[in-house]
């Protein structure tokens, strides 16, 4: 209810109870001043009666005694009056007149009472006061009764009945309490003028107050409040009440311009500014804290799998993977997969065009063609992929997997929010990528595109530091290009390039992807087979030897070929490390070139070390000659 309202019922209802009281006090005082009044009067009329009475006893005119009665019985108010005999007088003066017989049960039971009964009788028209008074015997006072009344002292002698007509007297009691009404109706409303004038201008303040409060809420705060109050106080409310909201109107004004680029498109819809730039802020602390911890992060691995959370988190899919695409080499890697299965078919890990969110560089959402994406072989329902670009050749796909039809619009809602969160890791991601390819290219070899022999340091000391923990067997083979220097001198650097581009390729088509090549040195190759058997790495090492041989180069229009060494050895059967593996594939190596090159032999322990001093372990000796 609005104040004014409330105000006025309070008013009025209070003043209304304040009349009400005093009209049924004043009619009730009233009333007793009118009936006790009336009273009164009867007691006197009954006095004035009875010395009347006894004065026509006393000088014996008794007979005279009807005309004082009627005399008594106008006038005064007294409608009427009778006089009746007590059975004690009748026996000893007789009946009396007919008039002096009781008139009623009234007068009978106050001749044997000897009590007063008063009545009042009341109608529309007329109201009546009726009061019986007893007479009683007495010898004390004025008049001693019981010198002519044979009777004792309190015997009832007869009775007085008076009626007093009081229509008058209610009437004007009537007539006062409708005055009182009246006065106190207008007393009512003149008040409630007077409240009404006093307090408007406060319910206008107030209600501009409100106004203003309902307006800044949804972010308009240029409502100010105005009062024509003469109070001080409230004149100090209004000027302060405006300084604030000036103040928030600065304040929200800048803020909101600073963060509006932050608020677009977030999802989250809220009038009041102050709540969306709090939500915003805690957004970008998030954000922030986010961006702090991927930096610290040890790898790309590391941060993938901290975005993959991330992502959890805001969407809430069931599913999720993240690939990571080359756009130049057209692969695509997975970088994160909540499930075991694959979410894409195969044949878009070799083709990123396959993929249509890649392909197309937009989101790619399910929810109205299931077959959307001809890539996607997940058993979820709906699926909904976000490409983003981090660099001109790198972009992540982010594949958000749900069976809810719902869920996708949730998706839609969130995508902004996650696109923030990808915009700020994506800088770090960059450097992470730039140290990572800075990191590749001082272990590669710019000829050759092989590992190098620092890569080659670095990765025998992590499996030395890792003990060797899973035991993995390498087959290590040591290769170098027979009369290297012959080929260089006769025909010039150049060929001798190509020779060496040309046993990387061989190389490369012999060997599998876990195993590892490296240029050791100008012509020299190792290469460690991942988890090789001795009849397994002879047979790479001769098909490389003869593969090698057989293909030529053309100088001038003359074909020429080169052949290479190989020596071999294994770790940990011959070795204890993969160092000493390498020494030993060396010392094997050595022994190919000495029995004439073009050879594969496998190291053993009669072989001369180039070193005496190294221990040598036992280990099969097999020699192959070239065909
Ligand atoms: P051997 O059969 O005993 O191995 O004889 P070799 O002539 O191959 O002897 P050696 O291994 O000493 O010769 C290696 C030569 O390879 C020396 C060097 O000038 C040359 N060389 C090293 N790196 C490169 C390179 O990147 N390109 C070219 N063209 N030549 C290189
Ligand atoms: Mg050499
Ligand atoms: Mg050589």
């Amino acid at each position: 209810m609005e104040t004014n309202r409330k105000l006025f019922l309070l008013f009025t209802g209070t003043l209304t109870l304040f009349a009400i009281a005093i009209m049924i006090n004043a009619a009730v005082n009233f009333r007793n001043y009118s009936y006790n009044n009336a009273i009164g009067k009867a007691h006197m009329a009954a006095e004035i009666v009875r010395d009347g009475l006894t004065a026509h006893m006393v000088n014996d005119m008794m007979d005279k005694r009807s005309h004082f009665l009627e005399m008594m019985s106008t006038g005064n108010d007294v409608k009427r009056l009778w006089v009746v005999r007590s059975k004690k007088v009748e026996e000893q003066y007789g009946k009396g007149l007919k008039s002096e017989m009781p008139r009623d049960e009234i007068d009978k039971k106050v001749l044997e009472t000897g009590k007063e009964i008063d009545r009042f009788y009341e109608d529309f028209d007329s109201a009546v006061l009726r009061v019986t008074i007893p007479y009683t015997a007495s010898s004390y006072g004025k008049i001693d009764c019981l010198r002519c009344h044979r009777a004792k002292e309190g015997d009832v002698l007869g009775a007085v009945s008076l009626e007093f007509d009081i229509s008058d007297l209610r009437r004007e009691g009537l007539w006062t309490l409708a005055k009182i009404a009246m006065i106190t109706v207008v007393f009512i409303v003149l008040s409630l003028l007077l409240v009404k004038y006093l307090v408007t201008p406060y319910i206008r303040f107030f209600k501009t107050l409100e106004a203003s409060l309902k307006r800044a809420k949804h972010g308009d705060f240029g409502l100010k409040v105005q009062t024509d109050i003469d109070a001080a106080d409230i004149r100090a409310v209004a000027e302060r009440y405006n300084e604030l909201i000036e103040k928030f109107q600065n304040t929200i004004g800048k803020i909101e311009q600073k963060l509006a680029i932050f608020l677009k498109g977030s999802s989250h819809y809220c009038e009041d500014p102050l709540e969306k730039a709090t939500h915003t802020i805690d957004m970008l602390s998030e954000i922030h804290r986010f961006k702090n911890t991927i930096e610290l992060d040890k790898d790309l691995n590391q941060i993938y799998g901290r975005l993959a959370t991330i992502t959890g988190e805001i969407m809430s899919a069931e599913g999720m993977a993240i690939f990571d695409v080359d756009s130049v080499s057209k692969t695509r890697r997975v970088v994160y997969n909540s499930g075991n299965e694959s979410v894409c078919r195969t044949e878009t890990f070799e083709r990123s065009d396959l993929c249509r969110a890649f392909r197309t560089d937009a989101p790619v959402v399910s929810d109205q063609y299931p077959e959307l994406c001809p890539g996607y072989c997940g058993s979820y329902s709906f699926y909904y992929c976000i490409p983003f670009d981090i660099t001109e050749r790198r972009c992540l796909i982010i594949t958000l997997l749900t069976d809810s039809k719902q869920k996708i619009e949730h998706f839609k809602k969130e995508e902004t929010v996650l696109r923030y969160y990808l915009e700020n890791s994506k800088p770090v991601i960059q450097s992470k990528l730039l140290m990572q390819q800075l990191e590749e290219k001082s272990l590669r070899d710019g000829l050759t595109g092989l590992y190098n022999r620092k890569f080659l340091e670095e990765m025998i000391d992590k499996i030395n530091r890792q003990g060797n923990r899973h035991m993995t067997r390498y087959g290590v083979l040591m290769l170098d290009i027979d009369s290297f220097k012959m080929i260089n001198d006769t025909y010039g650097h150049d060929v001798g390039d190509t020779f060496i581009k040309l046993l990387v390729e061989t190389i490369n088509h012999e060997i599998r992807s876990s195993d590892i090549a490296a240029r050791y040195g100008g012509e020299e190759f190792v290469i460690l087979l991942h988890e090789a058997t001795p009849e397994g790495a002879l047979k790479v090492a001769e098909k490389i030897r003869k593969l090698f041989s057989r293909i030529p180069v053309s100088v001038k229009g003359k074909k020429i070929s080169s052949t290479v060494s190989i020596g071999v050895s294994f770790y940990p059967e011959c070795a204890s490390n993969l160092r000493e593996a390498i020494k030993f594939a060396d010392i094997a190596l050595y022994k190919a070139k000495k029995s004439g090159k073009n050879h594969v032999v496998l190291f053993s322990e009669e072989l001369p070390a180039d070193n005496p001093q190294e221990s040598i372990n036992s280990c099969s000796s097999k020699d192959s000659a070239p065909e």
